[in-house]
């Protein structure tokens, strides 16, 4: 027979072979066949390494206290982010923020504290501004606008304008 090799579905026949999926007729002439040719005698030689790892191969047995220490394991990770979101909950709690969120003010706060002096805060994220105070630009703005209801109030009632804000 001609090598199944080269043919485009030879490997395909060399597999099925390999497995015993093929009936004697059309196994015969490939086992003929892979005594001559080094090639397929390398394939076939390779799928029933395979074939035997498949066969010799056993999940290894669980051990009877593996539910047990698998849970300890969930509770030590979940216990871990608890510590450190602990000091920010009442915050997350108040704000209704999302732990997403709330992981993101734990790495800015990181990313912020691990800069060295001198250099420009990074600019807060809009998911976190409300957790953080007020931005100087911002502050600025409430108190401009701080003054100008104490203006308008000074003109509305002249007399004890201050005492009224
Ligand atoms: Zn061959």
């Amino acid at each position: 027979m001609n090598c199944p090799m080269e043919n485009r579905d030879g490997p395909e026949i060399l597999l099925a072979h390999a497995a015993g999926r093929l009936d004697r007729s059309r196994s015969a002439p490939i086992e003929e066949h892979i005594k001559i040719c080094p090639a397929c005698r390398e394939f076939a030689a390779a799928q029933e390494a395979v074939w035997k790892a498949l066969n010799a191969w056993e999940p290894a047995p669980l051990s009877p206290d593996f539910d047990r220490r698998l849970y300890a394991r969930i509770d030590q990770e979940v216990s871990w982010w608890d510590l450190v979101l602990r000091p920010f909950r009442p915050l997350f709690v108040r704000q209704g923020l999302p732990v997403a969120a709330a992981a993101a003010v734990v790495i800015m706060a990181g990313v912020l504290l691990d800069r060295p002096a001198g250099m420009n805060p990074v600019p807060v994220p809009s998911t976190s501004a409300n957790v953080q105070a007020l931005a100087p630009d911002q502050a600025d703005t409430t108190l401009q606008d701080m003054e100008m209801m104490r203006e308008l109030n000074g003109l509305v009632h002249p007399e004890g304008a201050d005492s009224k804000i």
